[in-house]
């Protein structure tokens, strides 16, 4: 295939997953060889490579051989030189084996360990939990769709693989069909090159329960919106049950059509919360129940997990990676683990999961704490009693935030440059002089970066 060729490819993948993901993921790829079945792409980094294997390889194998040229896998290769990271160049390589028969494309499999009985419930997820167990029990449809929406890394996936095991143990009768957005969209265009839209059509009209994974995905792909939209009517006229999984509230997913909008929000829409750090802790101490079947004589020091639990607060994934990067390590090495242990086997995770505080949460902390509202902190007014607090938040700003300047001044009502280092400057001053603005910058620093 020439580099032409492989232009134009790209060209029809621009088509079908749209511009972001077409300037994030495909354009970056450069097809290097095609030998055996095998299209050999130089990535810019491994997670990239990862990324395309896992959400458009189908659509990438498709597409080579609806131009004619045969091609069963796919790999991605890190040149040595493009490893922006010190990090000695083993390119990893990743495959990804094309279907047999593409157009008997399975549903997507489910992970066996994504049931009810691993997923802990806690405070941030226990009415999706909740809706979660009412629609596994496969009774009479009562909201349609169910709609669980949230952050990445929350239990989205987990919670939907759950309802299908529950719902495949207790209604065997029912046909279960899950799968992502985004193998929805294959499916779709697979169909319409094959023209076989009747088998398509007839296929997803035959399901009892639906299930589509991250449907944001389809934003923006206006024909596939379109289909998934005839699709989910036709199935919600036949009382079937439809679950829908998103990474934002239905109304705030940019490019998904109204009327796509409108039919999400009209079944039960629930969130999955931030995790709090009593579900962490929760979610750990379970996943080192399971491990210890695997590493019997594991030994953990008091406070390793609550440590854990408060520092890695972004999403469960990470948490889990980190428990079992712990573990690996412990075993390898033959040691218990303890503080020690964990700061350096873990070090990097904890680095990136450092507390970022924000100018917005500084001045609300700010507001709060004078006792004047936000938009006083923000806004024009003069007012000593409002200065003061301003020029206290400009220098928590610049100490506590990687902003710069400018950047702290269009966050407070577009005042120039600078305002804010006068701002600053005044309150490191007054620091030496006045013990109760310093006693008043101290307990804000504090419970900030608490
Ligand atoms: P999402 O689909 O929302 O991005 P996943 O469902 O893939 O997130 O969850 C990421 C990982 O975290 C999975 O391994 C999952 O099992 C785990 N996880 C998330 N929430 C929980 C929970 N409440 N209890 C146990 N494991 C959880
Ligand atoms: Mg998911």
């Amino acid at each position: 295939m020439t580099k032409d060729a492989w232009s134009e490819l790209k060209a029809r993948l621009r088509k079908t997953v749209g511009q972001n993901n077409y300037t994030q993921w495909i354009d970056p790829m450069d097809l290097d060889s095609i030998q055996d079945g095998v299209a050999v792409f130089n990535v810019p980094t491994n997670f990239h490579g990862n990324y395309v294997s896992q959400n458009f390889a189908d659509l990438v194998l498709f597409e080579f051989n609806s131009l004619g040229q045969t091609v069963q896998r796919l790999k991605f290769h890190v040149p040595a030189n493009s490893a922006a990271r010190p990090r000695p160049a083993a390119p990893a390589v990743i495959v990804d084996q094309a279907p047999d028969k593409p157009s008997q494309m399975q549903a997507a499999p489910l992970d066996s360990r994504f049931t009810f009985d691993t997923f802990v419930v806690g405070k941030p997820n226990e009415l999706a939990h909740a809706a979660a167990r009412r629609v596994s029990e496969g009774g009479p449809v009562t909201f349609n769709p169910l709609v669980l929406y949230g952050g990445v890394g929350l239990g989205k996936t987990h919670l939907m693989h759950a309802i299908a095991w529950e719902l495949k143990a207790r209604r065997p009768d029912l046909h279960v069909l899950y799968l992502s957005a985004e193998q929805f969209m294959y499916r779709f265009v697979q169909a319409l090159s094959e023209r076989k839209m009747m088998d398509f059509k007839f296929l997803f009209r035959a399901v009892d329960v639906l299930m589509v994974d991250d449907v944001q995905f389809i934003a923006g792909k206006d024909s596939t919106q379109e289909e998934f939209f005839h699709t989910f009517n036709a199935l919600v006229d036949q009382n079937k049950q439809i679950i829908i999984s998103a990474d934002r509230a239905p109304g705030e997913i940019k490019d998904l059509e109204e009327r796509v909008k409108s039919r999400l929000q009209c079944g039960l829409v629930v969130d999955l919360h931030p995790t709090n750090y009593e579900l962490r802790l929760g979610i750990l101490q379970s996943k080192v129940q399971q491990y210890r079947s695997t590493y019997p004589d594991l030994e953990i020091s008091d406070g390793v997990l609550e440590f854990l639990a408060h520092r890695i607060s972004t999403n469960v994934r990470v948490l889990e990676g980190a428990l079992t990067r712990l573990f690996a390590f412990a075993s390898l090495v033959g040691r218990e683990i303890d503080m020690e242990l964990t700061q350096d086997c873990l070090a990097d995770v904890l680095r990136a999961s450092e507390r970022k505080i924000t100018v917005e949460e500084i001045q609300r902390k700010v507001s709060d704490y004078y006792n004047i509202r936000l938009s006083d902190i923000i806004g024009p007014k003069r007012l000593r009693a409002y200065a003061r607090p301003r020029q206290v938040a400009m220098y928590l700003c610049k100490l506590l935030t990687s902003r710069s300047l400018p950047e702290i001044g269009r966050s407070f009502g577009g005042r120039d440059h600078t305002t804010i280092m006068h701002g600053v400057k005044r309150i490191e001053e007054l620091q030496h002089t006045d013990g109760q603005l310093a006693e008043d910058v101290e307990m804000l620093r504090r419970s900030l970066e608490a």
